[in-house]
């Protein structure tokens, strides 16, 4: 009888345990890369993605599951669990703040690599930078950084240069001496010789004029 109670209530437990397995962990954080069950994920469930004019699309397993099929493009799509959250190797993203239409916006953020066009270095995208981007600054969601930082720098110097010349250029004739030098260093950091040895000229001999009386 003992022994009957015991088979019946393993057997009835076996079967139960069997059929009311919790779901699988079938969802594979983008953040960490392990694998979390569809109750690991609850921070993501609570975010709202604004889709159209009324339209809001919810956020669950199945969304974060089958995002490849959805209406989103799933490039650059970043979500985390929410033990990536707790530990803050991510933070949320509110995409209701973001710039997308065609791509996915951003669940959540955090750190990701990526190569500097320029000097081919690793450069590290920060997570508190992405939400910058995307939700202060407003860009698309998917526009990314092609330059590492101290390239960038060196980019927008650039670009004021060029800025510079084109504004002391409409002046050419009536330059002042120190907007000629001014023209010598941008020139000697483009490696033009001949027009930084040409602003050159210009400052000596302007220095040497004599002033009108
Ligand atoms: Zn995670
Ligand atoms: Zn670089």
């Amino acid at each position: 009888m003992c022994f009957v109670r015991k088979w019946v209530t393993l057997g009835f437990m076996k079967k139960k345990k069997k059929k009311n397995k919790p779901a699988e962990k079938v969802l594979k954080c983008i953040c960490c890369k392990n694998e979390v069950y569809g109750s690991e994920v609850e921070e993501m469930k609570k975010i709202k993605i604004p889709y159209g004019a009324n339209y809001t699309i919810k956020v669950d397993n199945d969304f974060l599951k089958t995002y490849k099929n959805s209406i989103l493009n799933d490039k650059n799509f970043q979500w985390a669990c929410d033990s990536c959250l707790a530990s803050k190797r991510a933070i949320k993203g509110n995409p209701a703040n973001q710039t997308y239409c065609d791509y996915s916006p951003y669940l959540a953020y955090f750190d990701r690599d990526f190569e500097c066009e320029s000097c081919e270095s690793t450069f590290v995208f920060a997570k508190k930078e992405q939400k910058f981007w995307y939700e202060e600054l407003k860009f698309w969601v998917q526009s990314m950084p092609k330059h590492c930082k101290s390239c960038r720098k060196e980019i927008r110097k650039e670009k004021q240069y060029h800025k510079r010349i084109a504004e002391l250029n409409e002046k050419q004739g009536s330059l002042k001496i120190d907007e000629l030098s001014e023209l010598a260093v941008i020139y000697d950091h483009f490696g033009n010789e001949q027009k930084r040895n040409k602003y050159l000229n210009l400052v000596k001999k302007k220095s040497l004029e004599k002033k009108p009386t």
